[in-house]
């Protein structure tokens, strides 16, 4: 490995090609590109993955992060198939609803308004607001075909701007509330409330869940197989439960600290630094951005997610058994996540079933002052009400997620340029740099990597 002439390290010191700060996908995927190059990757955590998290619970893979995959052809989906893992198509609904103790699993979206026990200044509302809502979708779905090919830059610039001057309360108008409920509880599936995101963000997580290809994969074996395997392929060059605390720039290295096992700060030295963190950490641990960045960074809004997962242990197919996510609106959480759909119908007919009880934005905002055993009691009771034949195993398992979701608020696109800009041999990855989904993570960890390519 080339060393810098002008490197001000340590005498001696080892002075790596690239360091990665983050161990999310973002990082993960950077590092995987780089995987020829002499590369560290240092996580805080005890695992790799960050968003990404699954467990192996007795009756069924536990999920509390991310969970619906892209398959062959999308950049999430072809990562999986390059590592040899296997994806499932999820081929279920994802627009069931239950409103009033009423369970409607089957019909399509557009005929929601008329199944729902609604009053009639409601299902006017909502039948107004989900017109305005499939065409908008529709010109996000266009959208993102357009900005496909574009440079990375001015493709998340012209992604972030699409409906960008209004928020999503706005381009819908008044809306009854009942109404107003019902929208609530799919927007927060995407980090904000409608009076929050702005309509493009709303707009685009609408068309995810009226797309074709909706609600896509599940990864065999747990969301966390993923960073796994990629864990796995970096062996020791991967560091967990290894926090940086400060990045500096030196005059031919960048030098990276770390808390040691006591009280000493390890330095590590590399040429270039790809900075993977949340945005708020990557202001902190950085304190020396150019200030239009360190200002962009501060300005990026995060909204929280909650997920709780339960194993129960039917022995036979349930009223679930074909649907993959049924919108609460009025009860403690917003959505319920079927984790094993279609499980009676797959090959080898395992038995009992996994559920992802989920709460986002202003719903798990308010949640996450309560401790962890009243949420897991709020959240069982209702879904005892919903769904009174589950046979829970085991207690449900809370997770939280300050940091669930960074959303696109109106006149986000502007700090595009700041965030996006080159960087003297810093590049920056995470999907606050797009969408809160894994694929922008991936691609902006793509990016960071050919960005350091060039430098190296
Ligand atoms: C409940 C939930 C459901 C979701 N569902 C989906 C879904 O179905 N489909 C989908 O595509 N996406 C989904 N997402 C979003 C997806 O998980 C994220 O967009 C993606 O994982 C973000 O990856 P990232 O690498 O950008 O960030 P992160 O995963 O947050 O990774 C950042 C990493 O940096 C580490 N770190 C922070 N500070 C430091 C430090 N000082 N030193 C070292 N390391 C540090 C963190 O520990 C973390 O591991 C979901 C997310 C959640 C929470």
């Amino acid at each position: 490995m080339a060393r810098s002439a002008g490197a001000k390290a340590v005498p001696g010191a080892h002075i790596h090609d690239v360091i990665i700060v983050g161990g999310g996908i973002a990082g993960l995927s950077a590092a995987w590109r780089l995987r020829d190059r002499d590369i560290l990757v240092l996580e805080a955590g005890d695992r790799p993955g960050g968003r990404i998290c699954s467990v192996d619970g007795d009756n069924g893979v536990m999920n509390f992060g991310a969970h619906m995959f892209g398959g062959p052809g999308t950049i999430v989906g072809d990562l999986c198939c390059a590592l040899g893992l296997s994806l499932r198509p999820i081929d279920a609904g994802l627009m069931a609803i239950a409103l009033k103790g009423r369970l409607r699993l089957k019909g399509r979206a557009e005929l929601l308004p008329f199944l729902l026990p609604l009053a009639p200044a409601a299902r006017l509302s909502l039948i107004k607001a989900g017109l305005g809502l499939r065409l908008g979708s529709g010109k996000a779905a266009a959208m993102l075909r357009r900005t496909a090919d574009e440079p990375w830059p001015e493709m998340t610039r012209q992604r972030l701007d699409f409906a960008g001057a209004e928020t999503l309360a706005e381009r819908l108008g008044c809306l009854h509330p009942q109404a107003a409920l019902i929208i609530r509880a799919i927007t927060e599936r995407c980090g904000g409330d409608p009076s929050g995101i702005s309509a493009g963000h709303g707009l685009r997580s609408f068309a995810n869940v009226w797309s074709s290809t909706s609600p896509g994969f599940h990864l065999v074996g747990g969301s966390s197989r993923l960073p796994e395997a990629l864990a796995e392929r970096l062996g020791r060059r991967l560091r967990l439960q290894t926090p940086v605390r400060h990045v500096e720039r030196g005059e031919g290295s960048l030098e990276v600290r770390v808390d040691g096992k006591g009280a000493e700060t390890v330095r590590h030295f590399a040429r270039t630094v790809i900075l993977a963190t949340p945005a708020t950490q990557t202001r902190t641990i950085m304190p020396a951005l150019r200030s239009s960045v360190k200002a962009a960074l501060g300005e990026i809004r995060y909204g929280p997610f909650l997920s709780v997962a339960l194993n129960t242990a039917e022995q036979a197919p349930g009223r679930l058994e074909r649907t993959y996510a049924v919108s609460t609106p009025d009860s403690a959480f917003g959505v319920l996540f079927n984790q094993s759909v279609n499980r009676f119908s797959l090959a080898g007919h395992e038995k009992g079933g996994s559920l992802m009880m989920f709460a986002g934005a202003a719903r798990a905002e308010k949640l996450m002052q309560l401790g962890d055993d009243e949420i897991a009691s709020r959240f069982a009771g209702d879904l005892r009400k919903l769904l009174p034949e589950l046979i829970p195993a085991g207690a449900p398992v809370v997770k939280r997620w300050p940091l669930g979701a960074p959303y696109a608020f109106t006149g986000r696109a502007a700090l595009q340029p700041a965030l996006t800009q080159s960087l003297e041999r810093i590049a920056l990855a995470g999907d606050y740099l797009e969408f809160p989904n894994m694929e922008a993570a991936i691609r902006s960890g793509n990016e960071a990597a050919d960005r350091v390519l060039r430098w190296l």
